[in-house]
């Protein structure tokens, strides 16, 4: 994924799901809206149904009281039609019995009914003065409580419906309670979300950026460590970036060794040239002081090389050089330094040799050269100055001491190896 894709895939996702959101809670809002509204057409009217039986029942109780002061008995009868208006009243409430408690509506129909019969019954009697007047005391007593009783049962029958009404209401509150609680919280994930994903890329791209920062740096500066890779902690456009950066290193790598080949490389015979000689010499010469470990340095020069040439050709001459680079290596060791110092003189380095070991690898090489068949039918040979590097000395010093060896060894006779006498 790109940097410009997580840099927007995050707000963009964020955006899809609150708007996702947005519109599940209009939806839901609606919904509420209605449902308030149905549950508004479901209940007032029957509040108000039970609200009207309240004022009925008041009435009628103070229709009984001024028949009984007035003494009318026909005043009673206006009763009958609140009576019915009542009875008509419960008939609608028990239509909706998903809404108005049935034990409650059946207890007031049962008070009010006792009631109604017990204050038509009173009245009639203290009205026409009848013998149940007699017992009109305890009638009054039982009216009282059928009053009450009556009167309870229909506030409990309306405050019924009216503590369910806000029920309904609360529990669709508490829907939209709900949703305004998840999309606070929505926000907030969304937000963290959105803060951790920049944090952790921020943090990969500044991490590939400071290496690729440090490298670009040390290589521009002169770094010649080609060799170190980067590794791309992200596959995005500094992935790819990094990738081509260790791509292009490679390549340099390979063309940087190439070109120090050509510079380090005798193109003649392939050997080291005396460039490289002496940055190896340096570093061999300084190691083998510090870790006190014995050095040797030979030279060698081969014997009348001038008159190969007169008498055979200078291409001749450079294929018996050729050989004589190839003989050298074959009969030195692999970690044995071997460079053209100049014309016909080699240099050879014998790195942690002690000088008698030293002797007998260049007496080897000596002999070899001595008794190779060459392409001339003429032996060619070649003389060695040979020495050790001695403690608190410099490498002119030393090279001072191989080049008188080598100038003996040709003084001598050639052919031969001259080491320093101890
Ligand atoms: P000595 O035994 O005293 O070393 O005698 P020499 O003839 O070997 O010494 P001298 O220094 O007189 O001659 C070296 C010759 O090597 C001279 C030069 O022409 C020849 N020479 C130097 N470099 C090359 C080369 O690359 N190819 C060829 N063919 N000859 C070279
Ligand atoms: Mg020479
Ligand atoms: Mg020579």
């Amino acid at each position: 994924m790109t940097i410009f894709q997580k840099m927007l895939i995050v707000p963009l996702v964020s955006l899809a799901i609150y708007a996702g959101f947005i519109f599940y809670a209009n939806s839901r809002y609606k919904n509420s809206n209605e449902s308030v509204l149905e549950i508004r057409d479901d209940y007032i009217p029957l509040l108000d149904i039970a609200a009207e039986n309240n004022q009925l029942f008041k009435e009628i109780s103070q229709v009984f009281k001024d028949a009984v002061l007035a003494g009318e008995v026909s005043w009673i009868e206006n009763n009958q039609k609140l009576k019915e208006r009542i009875s008509y009243n419960f008939f609608q409430l028990k239509k909706n019995e998903q809404i108005v408690d049935g034990w409650s509506l059946n207890l007031a129909t049962q008070y009010f009914n006792e009631y109604y019969l017990a204050a038509e019954k009173f009245a009639q009697s203290i009205i026409s003065k009848s013998d149940d007047f007699i017992q009109s005391d305890d009638l009054n007593l039982d009216i009282e409580l059928f009053y009450n009783q009556t009167k309870d049962s229909f506030e409990n029958l309306r405050t019924g419906i009216y503590d369910r009404f806000r029920e309904k209401i609360n529990s669709t509150n508490s829907d939209m309670k709900q949703l305004l609680f998840w999309a606070g919280n929505l926000s907030i994930l969304l937000i963290l979300v959105s803060t951790l994903v920049t944090i952790l890329t921020s943090f990969s791209t500044r991490k590939n950026l400071w290496h690729l920062n440090r490298r670009m740096k040390a290589l521009a500066t002169g770094s010649t460590d080609f060799s170190r890779r980067l590794k791309p902690t992200s596959r995005d456009e500094l992935g790819t970036l990094i990738h081509w950066f260790n791509k292009l290193s490679v390549k340099l790598e390979k063309e940087h060794k190439q070109l120090e080949n050509i510079s380090n490389t005798d193109k003649l015979t392939q050997l080291n040239n005396r460039m490289s000689a002496d940055n190896f010499l340096s570093k061999a010469f300084i190691d083998a002081m510090d870790n006190g470990t014995p050095l040797c340095v030979a030279i060698t020069d081969i014997d009348f090389f001038k008159s190969i040439n007169d008498n055979f050709g200078h291409h001749t001459g450079d294929e018996v050089l050729i050989t004589f680079a190839k003989i050298l290596k074959e009969n030195l060791r692999p970690e044995d330094f071997i460079a053209r110092w100049g014309g016909e003189e080699f240099l050879i380095i014998l790195n942690n040799t002690k000088l008698d070991e030293a002797h007998k690898l260049i007496e080897r090489v000596r002999n070899s050269i001595a008794t190779y068949q060459f392409s001339i039918e003429k032996n060619i040979t070649a003389s060695f100055g040979l020495t050790q590097a001695k403690s608190n000395e410099s490498i002119n010093d030393l090279f001072i001491r191989v080049d008188k060896n080598l100038y003996h060894a040709k003084e001598n006779g050639r052919d031969q190896i001259v080491v320093d006498e101890s």
